[in-house]
């Protein structure tokens, strides 16, 4: 396949200070939880995406030192930790992109809480979040020490083999935009003061890193244009500002939204391109070249990008994360390979939660290492099974797609006139019309296979799976919202249901619709309760929300999003209540219940509707499981597994990524053995202790 001449702008190299890049593609930095604590994991995954095309990857952020540290991200406080990034860089050149290290110190965004050294800021602030820990004000020294940290990190990153040093000023997280906030920066030194005195820090650090190794590598500045506005005096933001005054000073501008929560917005509050009128500015008043993002998934809002002169390079942290093959496929003009990201930051989720992130589209991100899976390539088939898939939503679907790509026979039926399950009827939902790529996109890739059948509006009984010359069946039949409350609080039906009304997400997304005044009890955390909420509120009901958690849809702190749910909610609902329970109900009224000391309110409810949990929908693989061994096996089937929700009812990525493992494996059994590599830490224990140390007493030493 050849792609039409409009596309080819997106493969022009592109010169940035002394390196060029391949073409406009340029993986931006991103956390992905797998940082210094699984070095050979992170590596993988980022040479993959040079192998997909990428003109540019680059790492997560990585610490200068132990001052400034978040625990989890990559690390370049001396030259030990030069080998695994190596590894990473190593494996970006053998496929042909740049490599590029975003260098930080975290300043008093972080409470170091593994080094325990105490925080340091342009002055004194307690340091973000709850921790009780207060950076202390930098004096001139401290300024001169971190100056040489970076310029030794810049040193150690060119020997380490990167090609683009970043100084990484955004998201409001960082040593360089602490001292250009004013709300951060009260200082009365030429490092406080004007703006000019504020930018002075980071003017420094870039021309460190010009010097000391700008010869061979790039220096980037990765800005968020929009976060330095004081809501103290309510002054203007002055990130246009800082761009005019630096403009010629970087090889390269990265510039975003300060807040991630708006950087990477999900697409329940934020379209591909969002922020182009936010940063559009930045191309007029630089001639270096400008990279930003927007979830760009669409090659024609790439050339739009381009050509309307916004960016010169394509920055993609999830799209490239969803599809690492992102630009070989447009390349090829393979458009509809392309696997778009749905924008539901279950990526973010996953190194926020301290693990490999995991994708909802892609399943094998996170895995290439320690399972060593590709995202394009899988193992053709090794045995000579015919599958029988039931259930044709996101579990059913990947399982087909990929037992299909191995080149196995394969029905894959499902009872409802429409395959996709679950997301097929979610992405009718507020904010959730992107769910339905991950139905859309393994849909068009299994009607391209001459060996997998699809069998849509087939209600499969065992009768029917034991006639139907299979030899594996996998039963990803989903899962069912419960009626009774049960959840994380009630272990117990909630007493009384049977007196009102009651519905359940399944109900709605069937237009089984309540009215009047309705009382949500969401005990999930996740989205469901909350666009459950903004439906009801559409459909004219009086909502009131419940939930025991201090937090509306608490899950979502995890997907960059909760603020933005919780202020929806806040503004739709009737009433909200949190730390709260659903105790009982009774005609006409749902009794609430304060988690902490018990105390009751009343309030009127003409329904109720309960997003509390789900049971698995596992009736078809309890009856074959009944059947036994010798009549499936008289009957050819040597397998039965469930996947995904049937399973273990969960999130969609959970789904994807077990019938993606099933397909890999044949089998769900739990082995003894964790089913993949694991990595140990390089051995550290004979090392020097620093001045100070003691090292390990022996018995008898203590003193008595
Ligand atoms: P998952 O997230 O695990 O993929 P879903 O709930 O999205 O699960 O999809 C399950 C699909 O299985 C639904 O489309 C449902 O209609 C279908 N299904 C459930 N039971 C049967 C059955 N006995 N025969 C055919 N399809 C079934
Ligand atoms: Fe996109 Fe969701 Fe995958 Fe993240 S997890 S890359 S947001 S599809």
């Amino acid at each position: 396949m050849t792609r039409p001449s409009r596309f080819d702008i997106l493969f022009e190299p592109v010169r940035i200070g002394p390196v060029t890049a391949r073409n406009r593609f340029f993986q931006v930095p991103h956390c992905n939880g797998m940082g210094r604590a699984f070095p050979s994991p992170m590596a993988a995954m980022r040479g993959v995406k040079a192998e997909g095309g990428w003109g540019v990857v680059s790492t997560e952020q990585c610490d200068v030192h132990h001052s400034g540290n978040h625990q989890r991200e990559l690390r370049l406080w001396d030259e030990r930790d030069i080998p695994y990034l190596a590894r990473a860089t190593g494996l970006i050149h053998e496929h042909g992109a740049l490599a590029a290290v975003e260098l930080v110190h975290n300043g008093s965004h972080v409470a170091n809480l593994e080094s325990r050294t105490v925080p340091i800021a342009p002055s004194l602030r307690l340091t973000r979040g709850i921790n009780p820990v207060t950076a202390r004000a930098m004096d001139k020294s401290d300024i001169r020490d971190a100056r040489r940290w970076y310029r030794t990190a810049a040193v150690n990153a060119r020997r380490a083999g990167f090609d683009i040093i970043y100084v990484y000023a955004g998201h409001g997280m960082t040593l360089p935009v602490h001292f250009l906030s004013r709300r951060h920066n009260h200082r009365t030194d030429e490092y406080g003061g004007s703006l000019e005195n504020r930018a002075r820090f980071l003017r420094e650090l870039v021309e460190d890193a010009k010097e000391a190794v700008g010869d061979t590598c790039a220096v980037a500045i990765r800005f968020g244009v929009d976060g330095l506005a004081d809501s103290r005096d309510g002054s203007k933001d002055e990130g246009r500002d800082v761009v005019e005054m630096l403009a010629e000073l970087p090889d390269l501008w990265d510039v975003n939204l300060s807040d991630f929560d708006d950087d990477g917005v999900t697409a329940r509050f934020g379209d591909e391109g969002h922020q182009e009128k936010y940063v559009r500015f930045v191309k007029s008043v630089t001639t270096k070249p400008v990279v930003g993002v927007g979830r760009f998934t669409s090659p024609d809002t790439m050339v739009s990008m381009v050509r309307g002169g916004t960016l010169d390079l394509i920055g993609a942290a999830r799209p490239s994360i969803a599809d690492p093959f992102l630009p070989r496929k447009i390349e090829e003009g393979r458009f509809d390979d392309i696997r778009e990201c749905v924008g539901c930051n279950i990526c973010v989720a996953g190194d926020r939660s301290g693990v490999p992130m995991r994708c909802t589209q892609n399943p094998t991100m996170g895995e290439e290492w320690r399972r060593g899976w590709h995202p394009e390539y899988i193992p053709p088939k090794d045995t000579d099974d015919t599958v029988l898939v039931v259930g044709g939503g996101p579990a059913g679907l990947e399982a087909a797609r990929a037992l299909g790509q191995r080149g196995y026979d394969v029905m894959l039926a499902d009872r409802g006139r429409q395959l996709g399950g679950r997301v097929a009827r979610e992405c009718r939902l507020p904010g959730l019309g992107t769910w339905a790529r991950v139905s859309e996109w393994r849909l068009g890739q299994l009607r391209r296979m001459r060996n997998v059948q699809l069998l849509p509006d087939n209600d499969i009984t065992a009768e029917m799976v034991l006639q139907a010359e299979a030899s594996l069946v996998a039963v990803a039949t989903g899962a069912t919202w419960r009626a009774d409350g049960i959840g994380r609080y009630h272990s117990e039906a909630i007493p009384g249901l049977e007196g009102v009304p009651v519905y359940t997400p399944d109900d709605v997304m069937d237009s089984r619709l309540p009215s009047g005044r309705v009382v949500l009890f969401d005990d999930d955390h996740y989205y469901m309760g909350g666009v459950i909420a903004e439906r009801l509120v559409e459909q004219g009901c009086e909502v009131t929300f419940v939930t025991p958690e201090s937090l509306v849809s608490a899950y979502t702190q995890l997907t960059a999003e909760q603020r933005k749910v919780q202020r929806r909610i806040l503004r739709t609902c009737a009433a909200v209540h949190t730390s709260t329970t659903l105790a009982r109900t009774e005609p006409g009224t749902a009794h609430l219940a304060c988690v902490f000391t018990g105390r009751e309110t009343a309030v009127a409810a003409d329904a109720v509707v309960l997003t509390t949990g789900m049971v698995p929908r596992d009736e078809l693989y309890q009856e074959l499981a009944r059947r036994g061994e010798a009549e499936l096996g008289a009957a050819g089937i040597r397998r039965v597994v469930r996947l995904g929700d049937c399973l273990g009812p969960g999130i969609i990525a959970a789904a994807v990524h077990s019938g993606h493992l099933f397909a890999r494996t044949l089998d769900t059994a739990l082995t003894d053995r964790a089913p993949y590599r694991r990595e140990n830490v390089e051995p550290g224990w004979d090392l020097p202790l620093p001045p100070g140390g003691e090292g390990l007493w022996a018995p008898g030493d203590v003193l008595s």
